[in-house]
């Protein structure tokens, strides 16, 4: 009985032992098993080098929740054995969180690791198949190494972080840590903490700049704008911040925020007598989440707002990026009564062709083709088979970026519907929107179906 009693304990010890030092998922060491074994190769006085890698699955979330967890964890399954099969000497692989593996390579010179790594990254050229979806999955990979980085765990492991998240854009697969690396990328892990309080702690603000049908002067809509208060800096533009809301997901809780913020607002100057419609950015993400959808139904629903009051602008390098995805989400939008317009159109790979398909209403030319239009001929041909072939597709077209009188007579010229711009007004708070809507109504009625004498 104690025999058998002893063996119970046994094995329960080793269960125990197991959890604590394997990751159940993958039956790869975990984080703890890791950082042990990198603690015990520095004691090692035989091991006289070695490199830590982290390995970074891309966007490993919208898997999990377009896909589910079942299929989000079989994905990390795969990925841990795709790990293992590479044929190299001294590798110790770990699984550290869900979208997140790290590698210890011992005693080698800087180009086998190299080697490895490409091999990494080779390997994974290859898709997922799950079930019946086929997933290209891309991974990043930041690169430390002892003793030249770090003389201790700590360290080395913060140098290996640091040069992951320094794999800003796509072509960064792989980074090796440099000291100069640590400074930018502090301030970025700053600047990505304080962003996510800052949405939590509404220190995000919404601007509004008209949009005006050229034809009547008419205020027909406005964009929304975002803006961040930072405590210290003060006023920070969007084209700073939003990229790094994409690269870290925070984008999600921008735009249900921005969304939000927008309903209020409508309800606010609806009972002031102010209705026109709203247009909001989305991003990229926005649409291969799902989630979107639910979100934008539950709003308009709780305030009551009608779904035509909103314009989403998306680009369409967005679309592009995940087309099924994002075309679904878009034809469900478009379901629920919401218009979508192409913003920044011209600057990407954009092409007629493939807007032929997307259930848009409204094509949205960049300001960089507008702003010198009256001295740019280039500009002034672009934009004028740009506003053909838009309507021959039965879209409506927002010119953005009018800075002078100059540009606006030649979008008239053109057929452009709509304006929006500096010449009119640059983005103003609530309240300063609501003050111009009534002034301009005002200097409007002076000059009836004349457009281009009302600048502001
Ligand atoms: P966008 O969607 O192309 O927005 C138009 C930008 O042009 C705005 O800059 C606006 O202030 C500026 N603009 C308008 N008229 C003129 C003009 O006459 N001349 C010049 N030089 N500029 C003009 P802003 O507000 O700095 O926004 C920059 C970009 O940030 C936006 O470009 C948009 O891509 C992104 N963004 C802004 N708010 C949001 C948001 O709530 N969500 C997302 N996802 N992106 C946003
Ligand atoms: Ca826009
Ligand atoms: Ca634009």
């Amino acid at each position: 009985a104690l025999g058998s009693m002893q063996t119970a304990i046994k094995a329960r010890e080793g269960e125990i032992q197991k959890l604590a030092f394997y990751d159940e998922l993958t039956g790869l060491p975990n984080r703890t098993q890791f950082l042990t074994q990198v603690e015990k190769m520095i004691q090692d006085s035989n091991i006289a080098d070695f490199s830590v890698i982290i390995l970074d699955v891309d966007r490993f979330k919208d898997v999990n929740d377009t896909l589910g967890h079942e299929l989000g964890d079989k994905l990390l399954f795969m990925i841990g054995e795709r790990i293992q099969s590479l044929n190299f000497d001294s590798i110790f692989a770990a699984h550290f969180s869900a979208d997140q593996f790290a590698m210890l390579v011992s005693n080698q010179a800087r180009d086998d690791v190299e080697r490895f790594t490409r091999a990494l990254l080779d390997t994974f050229e290859t898709s997922f198949i799950l079930k019946t979806v086929k997933l290209d999955v891309d991974i990043r990979l930041g690169v430390a190494r002892y003793p030249d980085d770090g003389k201790d765990c700590t360290t080395i492991m913060k140098c290996a972080d640091i040069a992951l998240y320094s794999c800003k854009d796509l072509s960064d697969r792989v980074l090796w840590y440099e000291s100069k690396l640590n400074k930018h990328s502090v301030q970025r892990l700053t600047r990505l903490s304080e962003l996510r309080k800052a949405i939590e702690e509404d220190q995000l603000t919404l601007v509004y700049q008209p949009k005006i049908a050229l034809k009547t002067g008419e205020v027909m809509g406005m964009e929304c704008l975002v803006r961040w208060h930072h405590p210290e800096q003060g006023f920070i533009f969007p084209d700073e911040f939003i990229p790094l809301a994409e690269q870290s997901g925070a984008i999600r809780e921008l735009t249900h925020w921005v969304l939000k913020t927008a309903a209020k607002q409508f309800m606010l100057w609806s009972g002031r007598g102010l209705t026109i419609p709203m247009s909001v950015n989305v991003s990229a993400l926005d649409l291969v989440d799902q989630k979107l959808q639910d979100y934008v139904a539950r709003l308009l629903e709780d305030w009551q707002i009608d779904p035509a009051y909103l314009i989403l602008e998306i680009t369409e390098s967005a679309v592009m990026s995940e087309p099924q995805q994002a075309m679904y989400s878009l034809y469900h939008l478009k379901e629920m009564g919401i218009k979508l317009s192409i913003d920044d159109f011209g600057t990407g790979y954009s092409s007629m062709a493939q807007l032929k398909s997307m259930p848009v209403t409204e094509l949205k030319i960049d300001k960089s083709f507008i702003q010198d239009l009256s001295q740019n001929s280039d500009d002034q041909a672009i934009v004028k088979s740009t506003v053909e072939l838009a309507h021959n597709l039965g879209l409506s077209i927002v010119a953005e970026g009018i800075e002078n009188e100059a540009a606006l007579t030649i979008l008239k010229d053109y057929g452009v519907e709509n304006v929006q711009g500096y010449f009119f007004s640059k983005p103003l708070s609530a309240q300063d929107f609501y003050d111009w809507v009534i002034a301009w109504n005002e200097k409007k009625s002076q000059f009836p179906g004349n457009g281009t004498e009302m600048s502001a």
